[in-house]
């Protein structure tokens, strides 16, 4: 597929952006940028925006707009980004949102195209509280319903599973707090700019990456239709 486009996956934590991100990124060739794994990242190596993030990401609030601008614009200067990308956990905010549109306006690549991952909070909850990701190539399992063959150990390179701090119980329910509170208005945005389309990402990962995947070819082209 040759998309040139920037795409976002917006929805609740535990929806399933990760995993169709990473899919999605094969399929159409394009980089897949979590704010999310970058921040993390930061926090790994110990770097000043990690230390000034880690309590944050610990309470499960949502980092300022303008240290997740700075680092997107950053990423954004790279040279894979200049013919599309996926954005996957960003924009989380308004802010985010009209400054974004900024820089996609500076790159020459027009309107976004938006994914909204709508997910029932029983299911949320299961996947969540499922969560183990690799802790060397950053795959994502879940105990219950994507177990790796190898208990604790990732499939694909051997990696340590482990637990993401902010998937307990108490943490989770901060994250949906601010989903709801400052998220979750990014899809009227979007939606009045005609640029949304909505996906049932309750259904099993291969059904969410077909209806993805159809969307995705409706908008391929310059003169894709959305
Ligand atoms: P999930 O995919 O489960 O929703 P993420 O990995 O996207 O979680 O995000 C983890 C945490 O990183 C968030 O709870 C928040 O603290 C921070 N974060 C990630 N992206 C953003 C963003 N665009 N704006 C503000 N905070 C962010
Ligand atoms: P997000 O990035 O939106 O927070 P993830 O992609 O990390 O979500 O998925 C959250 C959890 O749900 C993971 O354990 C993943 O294996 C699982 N998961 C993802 N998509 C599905 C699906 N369609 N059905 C069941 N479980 C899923």
């Amino acid at each position: 597929m040759a998309l040139r486009r920037a795409l976002i996956f917006v929805g609740p934590p535990g929806a399933g952006k990760g995993t169709q991100s990473k899919l999605a990124a094969k399929e159409c060739g394009l980089p897949h940028l979590s704010t999310g794994d970058m921040l993390r990242d930061a926090i790994a190596r110990g770097t000043p925006l990690g230390k000034k993030v880690r309590p944050l990401l610990g309470r499960g609030e949502l980092v300022p707009d303008d240290l997740v601008m700075s680092m997107v614009e950053e990423r954004l200067s790279q040279p894979d980004c200049a013919n599309g990308f996926i954005f996957d956990g960003f924009p989380r905010t308004l802010p985010q949102a009209e400054q974004l549109d900024g820089l996609l306006e500076a790159k020459g690549l027009g309107k976004p195209l938006v994914i909204d991952f709508c997910v029932s909070p029983d299911k949320l909850l299961r996947r969540l509280s499922g969560r183990l990701t690799c802790s060397v190539g950053g795959e994502i399992y879940n105990e219950f319903d994507a177990p790796p063959k190898v208990p604790g150990i990732c499939d694909r390179d051997g990696g340590k599973l482990v637990q993401r701090p902010d998937d307990r119980p108490e943490v989770v329910k901060e994250r949906l707090v601010a989903y709801e509170k400052q998220t979750k208005p990014l899809t009227d945005y979007y939606r009045r700019r005609g640029v949304l389309q909505v996906v049932d990402a309750g259904k099993s990962v291969d059904e969410v990456s077909r209806a993805l995947n159809a969307i995705l070819k409706r908008a391929e082209g310059p003169n894709g239709r959305l």
